[in-house]
């Protein structure tokens, strides 16, 4: 009677040995399928942006104010000197994916604009080199607002 209990008991601590790694190995590898899964959903924010600006014609007209020239800048001292606060012209927070600066002659403060290829932006903020057709799209981290360069994009107005 004894051998038979103990060989069983054998088999059964082996096989909960197994799953016990099995678990441990799905348990330490999903971490790192969240930090994917993270990454994916960044790297898709603008383009899920650049989806919502293609349906919504259907809905409400857009007029395109023209080919702008974008650079973007960062709350740092190197691109906002004596105003590098953190907050716009219009004394919002500024906020990536929200903050632009205009030219508030051409695009009043407050309003909502459409940049072909990266979305909706509010112009809440004014600069020194932003004049007709200029805009500065605002950015979290001064590297970000580099390697954003310089770019053409159509711009356009809901209405
Ligand atoms: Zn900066």
């Amino acid at each position: 009677m004894k051998p038979r209990k103990i060989l069983p008991i054998w088999l059964m601590s082996i096989l909960v040995a197994i799953m016990i790694t099995s678990l441990v190995t799905q348990a330490t590898s999903e971490p790192e399928k969240v930090i994917e899964v993270v990454y994916v959903e960044v790297e898709h924010e603008i383009p899920e942006e650049v989806e919502t600006v293609t349906m919504e014609p259907t809905e409400s007209q857009r007029v395109s104010l023209g080919t702008f020239t974008l650079t973007a800048y960062c709350s740092c001292p190197t691109c906002c000197g004596e105003w590098a606060d953190g907050y716009t012209f219009t004394g919002e927070k500024a906020t990536e994916g929200i903050t632009i600066a205009t030219y508030p002659e051409q695009i009043p403060m407050g309003t909502e604009v459409e940049i072909d290829g990266i979305g909706t932006r509010i112009a809440q903020d004014i600069g020194g080199s932003i004049y007709e057709n200029r805009i500065d799209v605002y950015m979290d981290s001064h590297r970000a607002a580099l390697d954003f360069g310089v770019q053409e994009r159509e711009v356009f107005i809901t209405e």
